[in-house]
């Protein structure tokens, strides 16, 4: 096995458990490996530190599989890691019962470069590095074993590959399913999960509970669903009993996914569902022109910058819409906003939007912190970890 030596002071990071090595902390290689390989972390006077996988391409060099030193990186080591998270999913009541569950939340589950999401008894992993991508193989068979699943998809076409000097890879590594038959139900409501074509692993799981709040809010009110992908939000909404709620998003064919979506829960109320395919920045100031009111508004925009260095663009663009929609609020009204940008800490996200409130004119108080599901987990060695922020805003 190659040795990976540090430069002085550099194994600081690691000693507080951060599971990253970038390029400047690496002094020099030692013997010889391939993208992907394990290598022994070492520090500048040789102290050994942990074990990692090697990426020689990324600006993030080598990603820690274990800080113990002497674990052996083999399938056994993946049977237990990938079977401790499924164990800690089943361990929290909320998720146990879970239909469509994040089992594996990459670098929050030891597991860097890894995603997995069940959806029914299918399966989705999305390997996103090199270390990840050649365990390919013990990976998805200590799914199989943790889980009993059948099926696994697996969904590695995002851009991060690229990074890693990786191709996209997609299909079936275990079974096969009709993909047009998945439906999951969350919280009473019925949704197609396009594991093949969809965003993400063809659901956002992550705004599991944050869809049910909106169901507890909504009952009576006229409600504004902005960025609206599959209708997650909009159907929360009816099964809470909204008065009325208006979808908005610029993709027909998530448009068209969302009508299905509404079609599959006879249960709801069709008539009281109104569906926009439009541009949000162009179409609320259409709303606000035409003197519309809503009296609850989700703002659950695309990720508008990836890393810091497009935070001030994106900035402007949170900005516009949360003072648009602030600005659509009847008197009394909730907001639900959120971020997922990673480049976009959680007060930063509150500084724009207090900044929009101002403009606006508008008196708003915050009256919950948003978060991930419990499936999405953040290790607090590794806070870039928690990507997604939300504010529910009160204003008068
Ligand atoms: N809130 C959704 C997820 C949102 S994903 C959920 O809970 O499932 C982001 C969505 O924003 C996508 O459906 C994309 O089509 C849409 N989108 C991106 N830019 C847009 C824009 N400028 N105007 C309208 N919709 C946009």
């Amino acid at each position: 096995m190659a040795t990976l030596i540090l430069h002085p002071g550099k194994e600081k990071s690691l000693l507080r458990r951060h599971p990253w090595i970038f390029s400047g902390a690496v002094d020099r290689l030692e013997g010889r490996a391939r993208p992907g390989d394990t290598v022994d972390v070492v520090s500048a006077v040789g102290r050994p530190l942990a074990r990692a996988a090697w990426s020689p391409a990324s600006q993030i060099r080598a990603r820690i599989w274990s800080f113990d030193a002497e674990e052996t990186i083999d399938h056994a080591f993946f049977k237990r890691r990938v079977a401790a998270a499924v164990a800690r999913r089943q361990a929290l009541p909320e998720l146990a019962g879970q239909q469509g569950l994040r089992l594996i939340h990459a670098e929050s589950d030891g597991l860097p470069g890894v995603i997995a999401d069940r959806y029914g008894d299918t399966v989705v992993l999305q390997l996103t590095t090199a270390g990840a991508d050649k365990r390919r193989a013990a990976i998805a068979d200590s799914l199989i074993k943790a889980t009993g699943c059948a099926r696994i998809y697996e969904r590695s076409d995002v851009e991060v590959r690229s990074l890693e000097g990786l191709e996209p890879v997609t299909g079936w590594l275990h079974g096969e399913a009709d993909a047009e038959d998945l439906v999951i139900e969350e919280n009473g409501v019925c949704m197609e999960v396009d594991i093949v074509g969809g965003h993400k692993t063809g659901f956002y799981l992550d705004q599991r509970d944050n869809r049910r709040r909106v169901a507890e809010l909504a009952s009576g009110r006229r409600v504004l669903n902005c960025f609206c992908y599959t209708a997650g939000f909009s159907l929360q909404a009816l099964a809470g009993g909204a008065r009325e709620v208006v979808s908005l998003d610029s993709s027909g064919p998530a448009l068209a996914t969302a009508q299905r979506n509404l079609a599959l829960n006879p249960q709801l109320d069709a008539r009281r569902a109104i569906w926009l395919e439009a541009d949000v920045f162009g179409e609320l100031r259409n709303l606000r022109a035409a003197g519309e009111r809503y009296e609850l508004i989700i703002l659950d925009p695309p990720k508008f910058a990836n890393t810091a260095a497009h935070a001030e663009r994106a900035a402007r663009a949170y900005k516009d819409i949360n003072l648009l929609g602030l600005q659509l609020l009847a008197p009394g009204g909730l907001l639900m906003t959120y971020s997922c940008s990673g480049g976009i800490g959680a007060e930063l996200f509150q500084k724009i939007v207090a900044g929009a409130a101002l403009d606006a004119g508008r008196t708003a108080r915050i009256v919950q912190h948003l978060h991930c599901a419990a499936d999405h987990p953040v290790d607090l060695a590794f806070p870039e970890g928690e990507y997604l922020k939300g504010l529910l805003l009160q204003v008068d």
